[in-house]
């Protein structure tokens, strides 16, 4: 299985891309659906809520009032907060069991606009943004989605910028041409990358990278940076450290940056504990001349890694 983040700031165009990616087989998960669900009518969620807030944030047939919610909740960062307690691992542990019901083989499409603003990237195989200028979101959801202007423009200020996106962007789609020329590209990087990608895997190989970059920021320093708290989010607790600590070419393509890291384990039993959540990662053990490190490569078809984890002493 691997995990694929979608985001993008409202109006970007990400149902576009999730239609794609479904129509040709990934496994959907709406963040925004979740959210929903877990205060929908009856739910303990929503008891939750009533108790934090009062009887006033239902309306008259025992729903969530959500203009109601989001007057008392939204007045001070203590009641966003207390919302946020009370929401988050509820949307939390449902993600987690859609997830786990996925088939093993499965290419799990996780839709968060807000991936960015909730400091979700490391948790995904890969993220994907779909981009598209603000004048141009403004001009779609007011003209097609019927939004109000100032509306519009108030939550596009809200949300992260273009630039956050970049930072943790590996697959960056630009939707300021036609719909259909965006289905295309999504279409391009789903079978050229995200499906061998999942096989690689499947299979813990390791490739050289062989497709086009379509990285937003391909400088080497962005890239080291997101490959680092990738690791760290696979590696948890078991590592002291991880760093980038170089970064060499890929071997018929000088031009192709492969970061090389390190993961600092206490031994070398710590260090083999790592070989499965580093696998299912994306990064693949690779043979070692040195019986004292256990180095890991990458499974990604569009950019390579060397992962070398090492004992402390
Ligand atoms: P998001 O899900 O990222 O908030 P949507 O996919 O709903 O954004 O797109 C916002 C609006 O813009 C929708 O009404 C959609 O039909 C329209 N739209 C998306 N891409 C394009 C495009 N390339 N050209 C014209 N309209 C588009």
């Amino acid at each position: 299985m691997i995990r694929i983040g979608l985001t993008g700031g409202i109006g970007a165009g990400k149902s576009t891309v999730a239609q794609t990616f479904i129509a040709h087989g990934a496994y959907h998960i709406d963040a925004d659906k979740i959210a929903r669900e877990v205060v929908a009518r009856g739910t303990p969620g929503l008891a939750q809520l009533v108790e934090a807030f009062g009887e006033d944030v239902l309306t008259a047939d025992g729903g969530l009032d959500r203009p109601a919610l989001a007057a008392k909740a939204f007045v001070s960062d203590d009641s966003r907060k207390l919302l946020n307690s009370i929401t988050h691992p509820l949307i939390g542990a449902r993600t987690q069991e859609l997830t786990d019901a996925a088939p093993d083989d499965a290419i799990v499409l996780h839709d968060v606009p807000l991936l960015v603003e909730g400091h979700m990237a490391p948790f995904y195989h890969l993220v994907v943004v779909v981009h598209a200028d603000e004048d141009i979101r403004l001009r779609r959801l007011v003209e097609l989605r019927g939004m109000d202007a100032a509306d519009a423009e108030q939550r596009i200020a809200a949300q992260a910028t273009d630039e956050q996106r970049h930072a943790v962007a590996d697959i960056w789609l630009d939707n300021s041409g036609t719909p259909d020329e965006l289905a295309d590209a999504a279409l391009a990087v789903w079978e050229r990358r995200i499906v061998p990608f999942r096989d690689n895997v499947s299979a813990r190989r390791d490739v050289e990278p062989s497709i086009d970059d379509t990285t937003a920021d391909p400088e080497w320093t962005a890239l080291g940076a997101r490959l680092v708290n990738r690791v760290w989010a696979l590696v948890g607790g078991a590592a002291q450290a991880v760093e980038h600590c170089g970064t060499s070419s890929a071997a018929g393509n000088p031009a192709r940056p492969i970061p090389e890291l390190t993961v600092t384990v206490a031994d070398l039993v710590a260090a083999e504990a790592l070989t499965e959540p580093l696998a299912a990662g994306g990064f693949p053990p690779v043979e070692s001349d040195d019986p004292h490190v256990r180095p890991h490569g990458s499974a990604d078809p569009g950019r390579g890694a060397r992962v070398s984890v090492r004992p402390a002493e």
